[in-house]
């Protein structure tokens, strides 16, 4: 286990920022990066902690009494993020997905979620754990949240307990879910990660579960993000295998994406009850269409999920550079982008000290 306690620090190292002036002539047009693919989606982590230990995510044997989350002065303030996201709005960004660690940990976050509604334009979703969500649920829709992301990797007790290896129940996720939808915020996305041997015998009854209910379950494969989680090809089940165990007990079709650049692929139930998405990063890789970028809880800018390296925004934020140099960074960094890590997968690059999920935001 030891060859998986790796200093994590050294990855979320700083690269200079593109020089200014040059660039123009390798992005195919204005506002693209080398790829063609424009900047459309931010997620922003607001904690590098959480109440969970996710064997995929934040295992324990890494993530113990002894780790060294960011200290306060690290992270971004509110007014920070704010001021980022405004500055992002002028560079095409109109979504944005707070995450973490576990976004609800932060505290007064409906504050947060308040400046970003005053400033417009942007859909405002959040992923969460849904520990808390029960309790936050109509504060957060008071403040503007439109739409919420739970996480939740299978519906028997035994397994998810041992999952988020926290032993928190599966009851209390749903309580938050339902708690969500009363407060308004349905239709509901659920994130399952698959790990074959693990959870994957689970599927066909999460599916089930929420058939009818407007909700929306969403399957990921897990992924090698991080260099912690002890990655495995063979861990992955393949999206094609779920949608065809599913399909063989309640028939599916497929349907068009909702927008360029959606993550998830779209299947719906034949008989009219719902639909379902998959998420196939490791074997239907769909960097072609990404616009996502990825601030971290200390003002780190990645753009790729994989990333071995980002850009140091907080550094901008702090030395008094006004909105339009920062703007003008953040321009430069996307037109030298030419990320396409799923793409390019190995057994090499798996092994590579890439940012932790947790770290980076989901
Ligand atoms: N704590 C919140 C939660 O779990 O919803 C938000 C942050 S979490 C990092 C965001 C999403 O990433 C969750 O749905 C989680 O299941 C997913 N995730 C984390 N590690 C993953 C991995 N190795 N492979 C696939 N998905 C992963
Ligand atoms: Fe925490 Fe979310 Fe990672 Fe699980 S997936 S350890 S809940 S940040
Ligand atoms: Fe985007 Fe990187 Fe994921 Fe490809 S691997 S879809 S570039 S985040």
């Amino acid at each position: 286990m030891t060859d998986r306690i790796v200093p994590l620090v050294d990855a979320r190292r700083a690269k200079p920022l593109p020089p200014v002036g040059t660039l123009r002539a390798t992005g195919p047009e204005p506002g693209m990066d080398t790829r063609g693919r424009p900047l459309r989606d931010l997620r922003i982590s607001v904690t590098d902690r959480c109440n969970f230990r996710c064997t995929y995510c934040m295992p324990k044997e890494v993530f113990g009494p002894d780790y060294q989350f960011l200290p306060r002065s690290a992270v971004l303030s509110f007014e920070e993020i704010a001021r980022l996201a405004r500055i992002f709005k002028s560079q095409g960004v109109s979504k944005i997905r707070l995450t973490g660690g576990e976004p609800l940990l932060r505290k007064d976050l409906e504050r947060l979620i308040g400046m970003i509604v005053d400033i417009g334009g942007f859909e405002l979703t959040l992923t969460t754990n849904a520990s808390i969500l029960a309790r936050k649920a109509r504060a957060l829709k008071s403040a503007g949240l439109e739409r919420i992301t739970v996480s939740l990797d299978s519906l028997d007790d035994r397994v998810f307990r041992a999952m988020n290896d926290a032993d928190y129940p599966v009851a209390s996720v749903l309580a938050g879910i339902d708690a969500a939808a009363a407060a308004g915020l349905a239709p509901i996305k659920i994130n399952m990660v698959v790990k074959r041997g693990v959870n994957d015998h689970t599927v066909l009854d999460m599916a089930r579960h929420f058939k009818g209910s407007g909700h929306i379950v969403r399957f990921i494969e897990f992924m090698d993000v991080g260099a912690t989680n002890g990655w495995r090809m063979d861990d992955v089940v393949p999206s094609a295998e779920i949608v065809r165990r599913i399909d063989a007990e309640m028939p599916l079709e497929a349907v068009d994406p909702n927008y360029y650049g959606e993550v998830a692929e779209r299947w719906r139930y034949r008989d009219g009850t719902g639909e379902i998405g998959v998420i196939s990063s490791v074997t239907q890789a769909f960097c072609r269409t990404c616009t996502r970028a990825r601030l971290s809880t200390e003002g780190m800018l990645y753009t790729c999920l994989f990333a071995t390296s980002g850009y140091d925004l907080r550094a901008l934020l702090r030395d008094g550079s006004a909105d339009d140099q920062i703007a003008d960074a953040i321009d430069r960094i996307w037109q030298v982008r030419a990320d396409r890590y799923s793409e390019i997968r190995t057994a090499e690059t798996a092994a590579l000290r890439k940012i932790e999920m947790s770290y980076i935001g989901g």
